[in-house]
C-alpha cells in the first residue's frame, strides 16, 4: 500500500494529529492514571462552577427530539444572539464550538502560499487550523505578555490573509483595550481578515475592554468568536459562533456543514444566555477566587501576569514541566508552560476555593 502521507498536501504531514496529554486528560481518566480518588484539573479553563440549572433542564425537554434533524440556523439560538448583538440573522455563524469556527474561517480564507499571523504565546488552533489549509503561520512574539500590535503590523505582506487575534489572550490573560484595538483594526489592511477570540469575554469586568462587535461599523474584514464552552459551563455540548459583516459570513458560511451544531447543544446554549444570573453568579465567584490566588502567589513569591480571563499564567521559578508532574502527583492538574516556550511559568485555571487550595499546597510542596 502506497502511504497515504504520499497524498496528502506536504504542510499536512507537519500536522500531528491530537494527543492527549496529561494536562488534557478528562478527570476520570486523571484519577485512573495518576491512581487518586479526586484530581482538580485546573488545565482546561472550564467553569468548575458548574452549568446553568436552566440549561440543564432545557436539555431534558429536548430529549424526545433526538430521532430527527434540526435547523441550526432555526433552533432559537440564533435569534437570541441577534437580539443581544444587534445583529441581523446573516452576520452569525454557529459552530460547532469556537474551535470549528476559527476553522472555518481557516478553510475559506487561507491555502497555500498565504499566510496567517499568530501573536504568541496564543491558542493552538489557529496553527493547526493554518497548517491544515497549507498556508504558513507567521509568528510574533509578545511585548511584556501582551500582543505586540506594532509587531504583528510589520508582518503583514501581501500573502497575509488572516490574523488571529485573542482577547483576553490564552494563556497569558493578558487584553489589548479598546484604543489599542481600534488603533491597531485600523491600521490592518483591507485585503487582511482579522479573526478576534473572544472566548472569555464574559469574564471581562474592564470597561476598557472592547467587544468585537464594537468594530463591525469600521467596514472591514473583522469577525468576533464566542464559545459557551467557557463562562457557560457547555463545553462538553460543543457550542460557539462567529460574529462579523455579512459578507464575510457568508464566504465563511460556504464551508459549513448542514448541521454542524448538536441539538442539545443549541437548546442549552439558549437556556443559558437567559439565565443572566447564574453567568453573574459565575464571574464574581471566579473574580474572588482569582484575587485570593493572585494573594496566595504575591505571599509565596510568584509572580503573575494580571488576568483577564478564568486562568493565570503564573511564573513558579521553577521548571514547569517537572512542577506540573509533581503537582499531577498529588492531584493537580495545571497547564506547563513549556508548552508555550514560557518553561518557569504554569497556566492554572480558577478553580473552586477547594481546587484552589490544593493547587497552593501543592506548589508550597515543590
Ligand atoms: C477554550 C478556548 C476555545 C475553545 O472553545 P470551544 O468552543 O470549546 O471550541 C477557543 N478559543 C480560546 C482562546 C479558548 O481558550
Amino acid at each position: 500500500m502506497q502511504h497515504p502521507d504520499a497524498l496528502t498536501k506536504l504542510t499536512l504531514r507537519e500536522v500531528e494529529p491530537f494527543k492527549a496529554g496529561l494536562a488534557d486528560m478528562v478527570e476520570e481518566k486523571l484519577k485512573e492514571h495518576l491512581e487518586l480518588d479526586q484530581v482538580a484539573k485546573m488545565s482546561f479553563n472550564e467553569n468548575p462552577f458548574g452549568t446553568s440549572p436552566k440549561a440543564r433542564e432545557a436539555i431534558k425537554t429536548a430529549l424526545d427530539k433526538l430521532h430527527v434533524y434540526h435547523d441550526v440556523d432555526e433552533s432559537g439560538l440564533k435569534e437570541k444572539l441577534c437580539r443581544l448583538h444587534e445583529v441581523k440573522p446573516e452576520q452569525v455563524l454557529l459552530g460547532n464550538g469556537a474551535d470549528e469556527v476559527v476553522h472555518m474561517a481557516a478553510t475559506a480564507f487561507l491555502k497555500e502560499g498565504d499566510e496567517a499571523i499568530i501573536p504568541q504565546p496564543t491558542y493552538l488552533q489557529y496553527e493547526v487550523s493554518t497548517l491544515v489549509m497549507g498556508a504558513s503561520p507567521v509568528y510574533v512574539p509578545p511585548r511584556e505578555y501582551k500582543v505586540d500590535t506594532e509587531g504583528v503590523l510589520s508582518k503583514v505582506t501581501p500573502q497575509t490573509k488572516m490574523i488571529f487575534m485573542c482577547n483576553p489572550n490564552n494563556p497569558t490573560g493578558t487584553m489589548l483595550s479598546r484604543d489599542e484595538m481600534k488603533a491597531f483594526l485600523e491600521a490592518v489592511p483591507d485585503h487582511v481578515v482579522v479573526l478576534i477570540d473572544e472566548a472569555y469575554f464574559e469574564y471581562v469586568t474592564d470597561p476598557d475592554y472592547p467587544s468585537s462587535t464594537e468594530f463591525l461599523e469600521m467596514g472591514k474584514l473583522i469577525m468576533g468568536v464566542r464559545t459557551f464552552s467557557k463562562i457557560h459551563g457547555l463545553a462538553a455540548l460543543r457550542v460557539g459562533y462567529g460574529i462579523g459583516p455579512k459578507a464575510l459570513m457568508h464566504t465563511m458560511a460556504r464551508t459549513r456543514m448542514q448541521v454542524n451544531v448538536n441539538y442539545l447543544g443549541l437548546v442549552a446554549a439558549k437556556a443559558s444566555l437567559e439565565d443572566v444570573d447564574h453567568i453573574k453568579k459565575v464571574r464574581e465567584q471566579t473574580e474572588e477566587e482569582k484575587k485570593f490566588l493572585y494573594e496566595v502567589f504575591s505571599s509565596l513569591g510568584f509572580e503573575y501576569v494580571p488576568s483577564y480571563g478564568n486562568f493565570i499564567f503564573v511564573d513558579i521559578d521553577t521548571d514547569s514541566e517537572a512542577a506540573a508532574l509533581q503537582l499531577a502527583a498529588g492531584g493537580v492538574v495545571v497547564r506547563p508552560g513549556y508548552l508555550f516556550d514560557f518553561p518557569s511559568f504554569l497556566r492554572v485555571t480558577v478553580g473552586t476555593r477547594e481546587q484552589n487550595t490544593s493547587l497552593i499546597n501543592g506548589l508550597k510542596n515543590l
